[in-house]
């Protein structure tokens, strides 16, 4: 749709549509599961478009082709009193008509918009850093796996918040269920979708994502590395895996052409079976094994400073290389063919 003329930089327009959502019957984080819906990409978001054109990269059927900018959203949703609707930014709650409430959820500077709704549980507790963590989870799932999952993200929430930069949006919505097998766990802004087992789930991971992809954004289908690989580095340097053979673990490559600078593209080409051992295992490795590099304290800063300079905005793979060749006289040249980050 074009507007009637071009908007000049700066200025503003309103845009309106109705529009109707069918929930897919499918347990996934688009999709509903007895009497729980889960509304996660579902509100559909304006597109980017910057030198490179318009970027409508296809949802390829694993990771994620998402690629947005952080805006502002105010939603409200006008719902039975009888479901518990989690939403992403902060969220209050009056009575609507008769038997009905309205839940209005305010979010600045999110790149997405997600909700659930249904008769969850629910528990909220504050961080020792002061986050708001509000706890939904379904009938089924295990309270030890809820327990064990409020403690990961009580301790990420501000282990993060300390190391990368103070999490930003307030509250953050733990959304938890043991039928998400199929599906696994999903970030979006403010609300994590869990798959929950006793034994807990991805949260710390997932919570990592937060600042990667959440407030430091990326193009998720021309660069997963760059909040894979970090969510996981992260998650890994949260519970002190240990990571000091971590190269040797990956073995060879999986092929010739394999990098971590791929897009989502090449994988869905016949590549399908690189990448999580290429975006999750040797991104991570990349990212501890630039941390031998450097020195811990080096590395530290090289993070806060890469996420403070693109704070709410959208880095590259060249940003990221260039904080990092910032912080040492050592050439990186070699280690960045090494790991094959182009
Ligand atoms: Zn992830």
């Amino acid at each position: 749709m074009d507007l009637p003329a071009p908007l000049p930089y700066g200025a503003r327009a309103s845009v309106s549509f109705a529009l109707s959502i069918a929930v897919p019957d499918r347990v996934h984080r688009f999709g509903r599961d007895g009497a729980y819906r889960f509304l996660g990409n579902a509100l559909p978001l304006l597109s980017v478009r910057d030198g490179r054109g318009r970027h409508l990269d296809p949802d390829v059927g694993f990771g994620e082709s998402f690629y947005t900018l952080a805006g502002d959203f105010r939603v409200v949703l006008d719902h039975p009193s009888g479901l518990v609707v989690p939403a992403t930014g902060t969220t209050t709650r009056r009575p609507g008509a008769p038997g009905r409430t309205v839940s209005t959820s305010v979010a600045h500077g999110v790149r997405d918009f997600a909700w659930a709704a249904g008769p969850f549980r629910t528990r909220t507790v504050t961080t020792p850093g002061g986050v708001r963590l509000n706890a939904y989870w379904t009938a089924t799932t295990s309270p030890r796996g809820v327990a064990v999952d409020l403690k990961d993200a009580v301790g990420s929430v501000d282990a993060f918040g300390k190391r990368f930069g103070r999490y930003p949006y307030g509250e953050l919505d733990l959304v938890m269920s043991d039928h998400l097998d199929d599906f696994g766990s999903m970030e979006f802004p403010g609300l994590v979708l869990l798959w929950t087992e006793p034994e807990g789930s991805a949260a710390v991971h997932e919570i990592a994502h937060q600042w990667f992809y959440g407030i430091v954004g990326n193009d998720q289908f021309s660069s997963p590395w760059l909040d894979e690989s970090f969510a996981q580095y992260a998650n890994q340097t949260y519970y002190r895996e240990p990571t000091a053979d971590c190269r040797r673990e990956q073995g060879e490559w999986p092929s010739a052409t394999a990098a971590l600078t791929r897009s989502l593209g090449y994988y869905a080409d016949g590549h399908r079976h690189e990448y999580v051992q290429v975006v999750y295992g040797r991104g991570a490795c990349a990212l501890h094994d630039l941390e031998r590099v450097l020195g811990g304290r080096a590395m530290a800063a090289v993070l806060r400073g890469y996420v403070r300079d693109h704070w709410l905005g959208v880095a590259t793979t060249a940003d990221f290389k260039r904080a990092a060749q910032a912080a040492t006289a050592k050439d990186l040249g070699p280690f960045w063919a090494e790991h094959r980050i182009g």
